[in-house]
């Protein structure tokens, strides 16, 4: 982080008070033209789930991108933005753009999405069932199970069919009248191992072959009245948290060139997922020290955010945010803790940082953007970060077609 960038952030915590959750939208529509840029023929749907902050979606929005929701109110944080849209329009905008990616949903949400022509995933026949019953409307996308290994976070034990089940699974909705548009899969988020990627694609090329040899045609019309197949080949793209992080320009190549060797000549529409790529390094926690001890000769800063809060990435998403200090000085180890009266409210044990700091000296922490903000609470009664927006575009955008 550049001086100019230290300076800004301490003069905003001064203005806006901390913790301050900073949100670099520059960077959010850097992160969106990489992924289109390295993937041209997938066209991402934004992970809400990452971080759903109203502005970050109303960017992703004015950058054409599509969406993957996860619940009636993540549906509805997108929705907000077609609302006064002509009939047609919205219902195009919905069939095209949007994914409803949850394997699981209650009837009543079934029945919601029914009155959208909307894309939903699914992964077993009871869900099949409600689906017929609920929602006979909807477009279907079976989601497979695909091997996690080495993810951060593990998906497979929870969602997916297992591959020898799908093709049943395809021909059971056939017979009940549903079409099913294509497949997915999630290789697990934090995805460093890229051969889990490859063995998705494999599997669900041979579903699509098994499919077929069943007579069962997967897709939907296109504009010239031919089937087309979905495959969506959901998140898990790994941000570079530390260097050991393999690039995305090397995932990037490694799957359009297995996408180009396994379906270049089927008539197939990839989309994918990505959550953490968009949002992760985009935003920078500043928080405050409120509190300071030594304990077992070790040096406690007590800060005024931590594992409830916007640190709460560190028990879900297994990810660590080191904290830094705008002051200079020897770093020793020290320990950094939340403002609640839970001792498992622990940042680091040992964090690097000078020993010398002051009361309401502040720290900061970067690439803190996913699966942060998303699942911090107001624990204690203590709220969650305040959020600041900078280098939103102001004028509005036609989305891109
Ligand atoms: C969480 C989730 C994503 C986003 O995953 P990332 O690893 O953040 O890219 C995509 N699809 C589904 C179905 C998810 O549950």
């Amino acid at each position: 982080m550049t001086n100019q960038q230290k300076e800004f952030l301490q003069k905003m915590a001064k203005e806006h008070g901390t913790p301050l959750f900073v949100i670099d939208h520059e960077i959010i529509r850097n992160n969106f033209k990489e992924f289109r840029e390295k993937l041209p023929d997938v066209q991402p749907y934004f992970a809400v789930k990452a971080n759903s902050n109203p502005e970050i979606i109303k960017t992703m929005f004015n950058m054409g991108s599509s969406f993957d929701v996860a619940s009636i109110y993540e549906f509805k944080l997108v929705h907000k933005h077609i609302e006064g849209w002509p009939d047609k329009e919205r219902q195009d905008f919905i069939w095209d753009k949007v994914i409803y990616a949850n394997t699981i949903k209650p009837a009543k949400v079934l029945a919601k999405l029914n009155q959208y022509k909307i894309l939903v995933t699914f992964d077993n026949l009871e869900e099949l069932k409600k689906i017929k019953q609920h929602a006979p409307d909807v477009g279907l996308i079976l989601r497979i199970r695909v091997p996690n290994t080495g993810s951060m976070v593990e998906l497979s034990s929870k969602f997916g069919a297992h591959p020898s089940e799908a093709a049943d699974l395809i021909s059971e909705a056939a017979n009940m009248g549903l079409g099913v548009e294509g497949i997915s899969f999630h290789v697990g988020s934090q995805c460093n191992n890229f051969d889990n990627y490859v063995q998705a694609l494999n599997l669900s090329h041979n579903i699509f072959k098994e499919a077929e040899l069943r007579g069962i045609e997967i897709g939907f019309t296109d504009k010239e009245g031919k089937k087309k197949k979905v495959l969506d080949i959901g998140g898990g793209f790994p941000v570079k948290y530390s260097p050991d992080v393999k690039s995305f320009a090397m995932l990037a190549k490694k799957l359009n060139s297995e996408i180009k060797r396994l379906f270049g000549k089927d008539n197939i529409q990839v989309i994918a997922e990505p959550g953490r790529f968009m949002v992760a390094t985009a935003c920078t926690l500043v928080t405050k020290i409120i509190g300071k001890a030594v304990r077992d000769g070790k040096t406690c800063y007590y800060l005024d955010d931590g594992v409830y809060h916007t640190f709460s990435g560190q028990v879900y998403d297994h990810q660590l945010y080191p904290l830094h200090a705008f002051k200079d000085g020897e770093l020793k180890v020290c320990a950094t803790f939340g403002p609640t009266c839970d001792a498992f409210d622990t940042i680091s044990l040992a964090d690097e940082l000078p020993e010398d700091l002051q009361i309401d000296d502040l720290l900061y922490a970067e690439n803190i953007g996913a699966y942060t903000l998303a699942s911090a609470t107001d624990f204690n009664g203590f709220p969650e970060a305040r959020v600041l927006n900078i280098n939103v575009e102001v004028k509005e955008k036609q989305p891109v077609k």
